[in-house]
C-alpha cells in the first residue's frame, strides 16, 4: 500500500520524509493503459517522480488547498502535471506530442530549446473573492544556465529560491513504484535574525550537510525496492531519528480524481455555444475524456441545449447537468 513516513533528526535542525506510491501509482498507469493511451516509458517515470515529489511537497507544508506541480515543455512533452490535495489524494497526467526515444532525458522530453519551465501552484480551497493562487516558476536550468538533468535538481532549486531552505530530494519511479526521499534543513525559530529563516545558514549547516550527503548515497534501485524501515536504517543508522506514525490507507497518499460532469459542463460552456453546437452537428454528441482518470463524459444535443439555457428558464424537474 502507498505510504508516507515523516521523521526528524533528534536535536538537529533537520527533518525528512519518505514516500512510496505503489498501488495508487499503478492505478494511474492502469487507467491510461485501459484507455489504450499509455504514456511512453520515460514519460511514465517522469510522472511518477512528479507524483512522489508533489506528495512530499504537499505533506511538507501546512496549506488547505491543492499543490499542483507542472512542467511546461518545449519538446515532445508539452505538459506534465501532478496534483496533490491536502489529504494526499493525488492525480497525474501528461501531454505528449510526437515520438520519444526509450532513453529520453529530461532535456530531450521538456527542455530541447532551453525554454522548459517548472511551476508550483498552491491553489487555496476556500478562495476569497479575487484571490489568485500562489505560483512559483523556475526554469529547467541552474544559476549558470547549465541544463538540469533531473527533476530533483529542479525542485531543490525551487525550494532554495522560494523558502530559502536547503533541501535534498531523491526521486525514482518505475511502473510499480514511485518513490521519493526529502531531507530539509529546518528554519531555527527565534534566533538572531527574526523571520529571515537563517539565510546565512544556507549551505553551511554541518548537521544538514552530513545528513544530505548520506541521503545522496541512496541509489534509485534501493529507493524503489527497499521498504521504508530498511532505507532509513541503511542511510541513517548512526543518527537518532524520531519517526512519526506513517500515513497509509485512507490517511495516506492515494489516487483520486476530482473531475465531474459539472466541471466538464462549465468547461464546454466557456468554449461558447457556436463551437459546441458545431461539434454536436458534426459528431452527434460531445465526448470529453478526463486526462487524469480516463472517465468519459457525453453531452448530446439535449444536454448541450440545457447547458446554454439559463437555469431559471429550464423546465421543472430538469437539473441542467445530470
Ligand atoms: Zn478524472
Amino acid at each position: 500500500m502507498s505510504e508516507l513516513h515523516k521523521f526528524i533528526f533528534e536535536g538537529l535542525p533537520v527533518r525528512g520524509m519518505l514516500v512510496r506510491l505503489t498501488d495508487s501509482w499503478q492505478e494511474v498507469l492502469r487507467r491510461r493503459e485501459k484507455a489504450k493511451d499509455a504514456f511512453p516509458e520515460p514519460v511514465r517515470h517522469l510522472m511518477g517522480e512528479m507524483a512522489a515529489a508533489a506528495t512530499l511537497m504537499q505533506a511538507n507544508i501546512k496549506f488547505n488547498g491543492a499543490l499542483i506541480l507542472q512542467i511546461f515543455g518545449d519538446g515532445p512533452v508539452k505538459l506534465a502535471v501532478a496534483e496533490v490535495q491536502p489529504d494526499l489524494a493525488f492525480r497525474a497526467t501528461a501531454k505528449v506530442v510526437g515520438e520519444l526515444s526509450e532513453d529520453a532525458t529530461l532535456k530531450d522530453m521538456l527542455n530541447v530549446h532551453g525554454k522548459g519551465r517548472c511551476a508550483i501552484t498552491l491553489d487555496p480551497k476556500d478562495k476569497l473573492p479575487g484571490q489568485q493562487p500562489y505560483q512559483g516558476v523556475v526554469p529547467l536550468h541552474g544559476d549558470h544556465r547549465e541544463p538540469l538533468q533531473k527533476l530533483s535538481e529542479v525542485l531543490e532549486h525551487y525550494m532554495l529560491q522560494s523558502e530559502q531552505l536547503d533541501t535534498k530530494l531523491i526521486l525514482a519511479a518505475n511502473d510499480q513504484v514511485a518513490a521519493g526521499l526529502l531531507i530539509q534543513r529546518l528554519p531555527v525559530e527565534g534566533s538572531g535574525n527574526l523571520g529571515s529563516r537563517n539565510e546565512d545558514e544556507i549551505g553551511v549547516n554541518e548537521s544538514y550537510n552530513r545528513i544530505a550527503h548520506l541521503a545522496a548515497t541512496l541509489t534509485n534501485e534501493e529507493l524503489l525496492t527497499l521498504d521504508a524501515d530498511t532505507v532509513l536504517h541503511r542511510l541513517f543508522w548512526e543518527e537518532t531519528l524520531r519517526r512519526f506514525e506513517p500515513l497509509v490507507g485512507a490517511d495516506g497518499p492515494r489516487f483520486s480524481c476530482s473531475c465531474s460532469r459539472e466541471r466538464v459542463g462549465s468547461m464546454l460552456k466557456s468554449l461558447g455555444q457556436d463551437e459546441i453546437d458545431g461539434i454536436v452537428v458534426e459528431q452527434g454528441r460531445v465526448e470529453i475524456a478526463c486526462d487524469f482518470c480516463g472517465t468519459k463524459y457525453h453531452f448530446d444535443a439535449v444536454d448541450v441545449g440545457e447547458l446554454f439555457t439559463p437555469v431559471n428558464n429550464q423546465a421543472p424537474g430538469s437539473s441542467g447537468l445530470h
